[in-house]
């Protein structure tokens, strides 16, 4: 990773040197049984990086060897996501496509006298397992014969045995210290269907024994996977070995992304789905990198906050405030900065005339003129935001409008409040103000200070606009369980306009409004023409 140093990159170089490997061969192994969230990105930016860094690549491989979770949906979205991030995978790969590879292999370690079929139930094995104290207790099935072995296996295979039945055990050690080492299943029986494979295959590898071969049949040289996999080590070894890959992979542990107050797992976020409670895996609540891409995140935002994180042997957990400022940063320096009334109030300026509309053309972004210019309505009715008005000026440094002050609208005049109309609620549902032509902007008026400077859009030619607003789905209370967490305040919608100049405004196009904060525009295909923007992140950071 550019100018990153970590300790795989380093591994990387001796490997190199020394003439171990003569490339850098990785691979992003998702399983596909759920969407891509923010802590994958960490996954696919390290491998990807790493093996470009020294002209290397990196595959893609679905991890598919579970089928009851698994789904054609996920396979289509992470391929989208990974390319969405910007790599591009030299090779699309399936595990299932290596299944008859695998199951050669499994027959090669019954033919070693290393694997054996066992008949106990999975809670027999569990507790027969013993513990880090206790050393495990062999199965009766274990000193079966190869012939046995093998036409057992085979039966599995043909399904002849229901599910649960009958596993294919790695013969091992069940005293080893390393609980993963005692005789672990290689094999289970699953008649669910496959996405890949349909009904074809009975068996099913387990990840353990599965991995390390779908690594060394593509050449991985470096095999990055997060911490909890460190102690399966000794076995990823095992496997390569006893079932005599040619190529020998290595496996490399790192630390997992986490963000604070955010639940990653596929399971919750599947949970959230399926209920209902959020719209879809791509819900710009949803820590996933469709929402992330929904709610306005960009790429170059996502991957500068995972390259700041750094790599190292310890899970990590950052800050939301962390990636925001991120996504601030890189915004900033690419968006237009534009009028939008979240909460329109309206004003209308009685001394300018009914019938005259003007438009002062000004600069997208003062700081970047490749951004352009457009044309800023300006008229008799305004609107303004509610928040922008009150009507007894609390004290002098108050920079807002008030009944008898006077506000400086952007680009635009000076004007001044002197009345207003109430609803029967007394609510303020108009101001009525004045404007001063000789206040107009560029003319270098400079006779009065203004309060404040305020923006606003020209009624009768704002676009009405829906905007989204986003808070935490998750409630802060860590004591509740999860599926009492969902924060159900956590969606906030708001309408108001836009100015005249947004009328062909693109999907997901981002913007600055000004004073409002960074949004982006996502068309909604239920309702064409209606436009929605949603909040991507506040102007400033609220971190304190
Ligand atoms: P989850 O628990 O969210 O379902 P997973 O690890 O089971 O995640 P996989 O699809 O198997 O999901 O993940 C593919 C790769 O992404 C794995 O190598 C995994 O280690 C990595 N990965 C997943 N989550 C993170 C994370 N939070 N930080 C870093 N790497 C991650
Ligand atoms: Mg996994
Ligand atoms: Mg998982």
């Amino acid at each position: 990773m550019e100018n990153q140093s970590n300790f795989i990159k380093s591994i990387m170089e001796e490997d190199l040197k020394t003439g171990k490997h003569s490339s850098i061969i990785t691979r992003f192994p998702p399983e596909p049984n759920g969407f891509l969230h923010i802590g994958h990105a960490r996954a696919i930016i390290t491998n990807f990086e790493l093996a470009k860094a020294f002209g290397g690549y990196t595959n893609l491989r679905y991890d598919d060897t579970n089928p009851s979770k698994e789904d054609d949906i996920y396979v289509k979205g992470i391929l989208e996501d990974v390319k969405w991030l910007g790599y591009e995978p030299h090779g699309v790969y399936f595990a299932s496509n290596y299944f008859t590879e695998m199951y050669e292999r499994a027959k090669l370690l019954i033919r070693k006298g290393l694997a054996y079929v066992d008949d106990q139930t999975a809670e027999e094995i569990a507790k027969t397992r013993g513990d880090v104290v206790t050393p495990g207790i062999p199965s009766p099935y274990r000193n079966r014969s190869v012939e046995e072995n093998l036409e057992l296996f085979e039966a599995m295979k043909e399904g002849k045995f229901k599910e649960g039945e009958k596993v294919l055990r790695a013969k091992i050690d069940m005293a080893s210290p390393n609980m993963n080492m005692r005789d672990p299943v290689l094999y289970r029986i699953s008649f669910a269907h496959h996405h890949n494979t349909g009904d074809m295959w009975k068996i099913y590898p387990m990840y353990d024994y599965a991995h390390p071969i779908e690594d060394a049949i593509e050449g991985i040289t470096h095999s990055l996977c997060s911490l909890e996999f460190e102690d399966h080590r000794p076995l990823y070894d095992w496997v390569v070995r006893e079932t005599e890959m040619p190529l020998v992979p290595r496996q490399i542990e790192f630390g997992r992304l986490g963000i604070e107050n955010t639940v990653m797992s596929k399971r919750y976020l599947k949970f959230l789905v399926d209920q209902g409670l959020v719209d879809g895996w791509d819900d710009p609540r949803m820590p996933t990198i469709g929402g992330l891409r929904r709610k306005g995140y960009t790429k170059e935002a996502i991957r500068a906050f995972i390259l700041s994180t750094g790599l190292s042997k310890v899970n990590s957990e950052v800050s939301v405030d962390m990636l925001e400022s991120f996504v601030r940063e890189d915004l900033q320096a690419k968006t237009k900065r534009v009028f939008a009334v979240v909460n329109p109030l309206k004003v209308t300026i009685t001394n300018y005339p009914e019938d005259k509309l003007e438009f002062v053309e000004v600069e997208n972004n003062p700081d970047l003129s490749i951004l352009g210019r457009r044309k800023v309505a300006f008229g008799r009715n305004i609107y303004i935001e509610k928040d922008d008005f009150v009507e007894v000026k609390p004290d002098n440094k108050f920079k807002r409008l008030s009944l008898g002050g006077e506000v400086r609208l952007f680009h635009t005049y000076f004007i001044k409040a002197y009345d207003v109309i109430k609803d029967k609620n007394g609510e303020v549902i108009e101001v009525l103000a004045t404007y001063d032509p000789q206040t107009k902007s560029g003319s270098g008026f400079k006779d009065r200070k203004p309060d404040g400077t305020i923006h606003f859009v020209e009624a009768t030619t704002a676009i009405p606009a829906q905007f989204n607003f986003y808070k935490n789905l998750l409630l802060d209370d860590q004591s509740l369980p999860l599926e009492q967490r969902f924060n159900k305040d956590s969606l906030e919608i708001k309408h108001g306009f836009i100015e005249s100049a947004l009328k062909d405004v693109q999907h997901q196009e981002k913007f600055q409004f000004v004073r409002n904060g960074y949004f982006n525009c996502y068309f909604d295909k239920k309702h064409k023409n209606h436009y929605v923007f949603n909040e991507v992140v506040a102007l400033k950071s609220s971190y304190k």
